[in-house]
């Protein structure tokens, strides 16, 4: 139970931010690194974020530069300079786990039994 714990919050810290994706070696999980900004709809002034409960989230409720509130937030193939300081980073689990993959086939392998059933 403890060991399921732990597996389910794992932060895969090990995948690290310079990395594109990787596997974690703390849980096995395939951990891509995704890079998202935000700005502004109205006027596309970017906004501080970050993140919570895995969404991004603007740091500020209404734009500085125009007053707006409504943002978009925006996937970054390649994190550059001008957008470091507003990009937040959040790991997206890809693939299973292989050893869930084994679990299922022996639930499956397990059923077969129903035909020991005895017949009325
Ligand atoms: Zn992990
Ligand atoms: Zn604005």
């Amino acid at each position: 139970m403890l060991e399921i714990l732990f597996k389910t919050t794992c932060k895969h810290d090990k995948v690290t931010l310079s990395m594109k994706a990787g596997y974690c070696p703390d849980c096995g999980d395939y951990v891509e690194n995704h890079w998202y900004i935000s700005r502004c709809e109205c006027c596309g002034f970017k906004q501080k974020s970050f993140v919570r409960f895995g969404r991004v989230i603007t740091d500020a409720k209404f734009c500085k530069n125009c007053g707006s509130n409504a943002f978009i937030y925006e996937e970054l193939d390649n994190l550059d300079i001008v957008s470091v300081n507003y990009a937040v980073s959040l790991k997206r689990v890809v693939a299973a786990r292989r050893k869930n993959v084994i679990q299922t086939w022996i639930e499956q392998n397990s059923y077969t039994p129903i035909k020991l059933l005895p017949a009325f």
